[in-house]
């Protein structure tokens, strides 16, 4: 009985629609996982978390950066929304500045 190394062996039976030596193979595995850095990192400079709810945002949940903060769409309706109302808010503030300021007098502080 001869002895053959498993190697060499393997080789040989190697078929012949798979050219790819082990050797190669590994090189590609480095690659792709290059790959995935690059892809990661990409994709890490895409990515931002919202300043107000923390969510993270990427192409699928839409960001704006205001100033060196990112909001997502949601925290900017909800911003909209008190925007939209601040005069009507700040006129309420208003209100009870005018309200405490009559009871203060009345008690006569
Ligand atoms: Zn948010």
């Amino acid at each position: 009985m001869r002895y053959t190394c498993p190697r060499i062996s393997g080789k040989k039976r190697m078929p012949a629609e798979d050219p790819k030596s082990r050797s190669e193979l590994t090189i590609e595995s480095i690659l792709e996982g290059k790959k995935m850095e690059a892809y990661v990192e990409h994709r890490t400079k895409e990515m931002h978390s919202c300043t107000m709810c923390g969510a993270i945002g990427y192409k699928r949940k839409p960001m704006k950066q205001i100033g060196n903060v990112w909001f997502c769409i949601d925290c900017m309706r909800h911003l909209k929304e008190v925007l939209d109302t601040l005069s009507q808010w700040e006129a309420e503030i208003q209100l009870e500045r005018e309200m405490s300021k009559k009871i203060d007098e009345t008690l006569g502080m």
